[in-house]
């Protein structure tokens, strides 16, 4: 060997790093087994592929073995990888600190931040091993022929010993942990120790085994090919990750290459797990690095509204040792994320195209995570495409349709969408803004969550239709379409016309500023009388959802608008021709607004109601004895 045996010293960063690792109190210590089953796991990768095209028949098995000692209080990680000469050693591990140590140790020079944090920021590789050990000792072959077995002992306070290995070994190295005395107990506990590599390296290539029990029985099934794959292996992967006991609703497995590689395998969940209620923030994708766990629910490679997606991305492009908070605002991790995204609202959209009925189980479940999208401006018309509503061309509240059904049954020369917002499907069937669309035909999609509201809001237009609130509809752009239903009503004569004038102007002044207008209603068939909003407001669920916000609990002035084809308003226009004065008329009037108010929810004390109510029926009551 060229390197003579001996004691040699660390290179003085290597030494500032291993002090700050042995006097450390970091309570992450695990870690270290990751990092060094990553590393025999690198190992037996470099192997294969310099071995590649070889016989190797008769080879030691490509493994990582585990052997604890609790009496010696050690604990051996051994690999038949690619192994170390001499030289490689005091390079490896002397020599040169790797990427993430010289950052490591440069910020813990900086004093700016503490080193326990420090450490879990940077993985700090081969040397985190000096957070639990006394003394290491790493004997290692090199798969290069004739190199002899090195070995090197250290306990990390400044200098190591090389000797030549006494025995006989293969290619690949063994790492002998001399625990610390307070660690001991933890290290060499078998079921401790394989709860640990489950944890962080449950899908390295190679078999690991503890005490001679392969611990990591579960393949990384995204890196296979996919045609090898059964359903079954990916049902069992799916509940392996989830603990769900059903078969996942959807599988989404993809290799990606560019604009940057990665291996994705994800699924939709047949039901919902509650990310918007107690389990917020239960959702993300398992994020690894070579088949190694670097964050466990990562919530940077999808956006929230897909919360219900489950599953692992697997990148080759990031170091392992990189921090959660560098993963934050990685550039990657943004191409990772807006790839995925793309392709999860594809899946969803073929998903839609292929089998709508399966596609509504999936809204049904999923709908409610999902319509929080509406943030997401990049995707918009995807994610549009993919909204379900119910509307008045379904039988029942069960329906569902989409806009681009909306727009394929939409009437010539209509080039809007309309909606309503209702909290029920029979509140939108008495909502009076609705009966000019029943008249004509037109369809209306019912909103009936706050949210809905918000996503047309954020929506605005859907292929050229913009989204129009059915109680904002302009009426001149509606004359264009027949009426169907129109009824045969005589026509007003020219003195009930002016009578009319008149009675609007007195109920005008009957309600004060209680309306800021009151007038004919060129819209209305079934219903007396509608509120509509004055020009230029927003609707009046929006309005309600804004004056909750800003805890505002007064009644917004409204229009009052008077159907003058209704049997009632015909009546009192014939009472008022009469008796201007006649105290019913005041009775009545204040009846239908505050009555219109009630449907609109503004209605805070139904005394008054209630009471005229009872009034009228008594006095109509009689009228029928007679
Ligand atoms: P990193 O793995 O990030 O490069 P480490 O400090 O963990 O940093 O390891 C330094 C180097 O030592 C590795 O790059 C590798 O070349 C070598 N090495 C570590 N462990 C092994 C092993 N089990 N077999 C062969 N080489 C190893």
């Amino acid at each position: 060997m060229t390197q003579p045996t001996g004691t040699h010293e660390f290179k003085a960063e290597i030494k500032q790093l291993l002090d700050i690792l042995v006097h450390s109190l970091y309570t992450n210590k695990e870690i270290f087994l990751r990092e060094l089953v990553s590393n025999a796991s690198d190992a037996l990768e470099k192997y294969r592929f310099a071995t590649s095209g070889q016989d190797l028949a008769d080879d030691v098995a490509p493994e990582i073995r585990i052997e604890l000692d609790k009496e010696g209080k050690t604990l051996t990680i051994a690999d038949t990888g690619i192994g170390m000469t001499a030289d490689e050693v005091v390079q490896n591990i002397g020599t040169i600190a790797h990427s993430g140590s010289a950052t490591f140790a440069k910020a813990a020079a900086e004093g700016k931040e503490s080193v326990d944090s420090l450490i879990g920021r940077f993985g700090v590789g081969f040397y985190s091993v000096y957070m639990v050990a006394d003394e290491v000792t790493v004997i290692t072959k090199s798969v290069q022929n004739d190199a002899p077995a090195v070995q090197w002992t250290s306990d990390g306070k400044g200098t190591y010993e090389l000797a030549d290995a006494e025995g006989d070994y293969t290619h690949g190295t063994h790492i002998i942990v001399r625990l610390r005395e307070d660690l001991a107990d933890q290290f060499t506990d078998p079921e401790s120790v394989k709860a640990t590599i489950k944890r962080h390296s449950n899908f390295v290539n190679f078999p690991i085994y503890v005490e001679d029990e392969r611990v990591n029985t579960v393949p990384a099934l995204w890196r296979e090919p996919k045609f090898q794959i059964t359903p079954e292996q990916y049902t069992e992967f799916y509940q392996f990750l989830t603990y769900d006991s059903e078969e996942p609703f959807e599988v989404m497995h993809q290799s990606v290459d560019a604009p940057v590689q990665f291996s994705s395998l994800l699924f939709i969940p047949k039901k919902e797990w509650d990310v918007l209620g107690l389990s917020r923030d239960n959702w993300g994708l398992d994020l690894y690095v070579r088949r190694v766990l670097i964050e466990h629910q990562n919530k940077d490679l999808l956006p929230q509204y897909l919360a219900f997606v489950k599953g692992v991305v697997d990148t080759e492009d990031l170091p392992l040792n990189i921090s959660r908070e560098t993963l934050q605002d990685n550039l990657l991790i943004r191409k990772i994320a807006s790839t995925l995204t793309k392709n999860v609202l594809s899946h969803l959209e073929k998903l839609a195209k292929d089998n709508a009925e399966r596609y509504a189980d999936f809204w049904r479940e999923h709908a409610a995570v999902f319509k929080t999208g509406y943030t997401d401006f990049v995707n918009r018309e995807k994610y549009a495409s993919l909204l379900r509503f119910n509307s008045s061309a379904h039988e029942d509240a069960e329906g569902l349709t989409s806009l681009d059904e909306y727009i394929e049954r939409a009437k010539e020369g209509q080039k809007e969408i309309y909606f309503v917002y209702a909290p029920s499907r029979e509140a939108a069937r008495l909502n009076p803004h609705l009966e000019v669309f029943r008249s004509k035909g037109l369809e209306v999609l019912a909103l009936y969550e706050p949210i809905d509201e918000f996503a047309m809001d954020a929506v605005r237009e859907y292929k050229g239709f913009p989204l129009v609130s059915a109680e904002h509809a302009d009426v001149a752009k509606l004359d264009q379409f027949e009426t169907t239903t129109k009824k045969d009503v005589e026509q007003l004569s020219e003195d009930d016309r002016s009578e009319l004038d008149k009675l609007l102007a007195d109920v005008k002044e009957l309600l004060g500023d209680r309306v800021t207008e009151v007038k004919v209603s060129d819209r209305l068939s079934d219903s007396p009388c509608r509120l509509a909003n004055p020009d230029g407001h927003v609707t009046s669920s929006m309005d309600k959802i804004m004056r909750v916000m800003s805890k505002d609990t007064s009644v917004p002035k409204k229009v009052l608008e008077l159907n003058p084809d209704h049997p009632l308003v015909r009546n009192l226009i014939a009472v008022h021709h009469k008796n201007p004065a006649d105290p019913f008329i005041a009775q009545a009037v204040t009846q239908l607004f505050e009555s219109a108010l009630l449907l609109e929810g503004y209605l805070t004390d139904p005394h008054a109601l209630v009471e005229r109510i009872q009034d009228l029926l008594t006095k109509s009551s009689g009228w029928y004895l007679k």
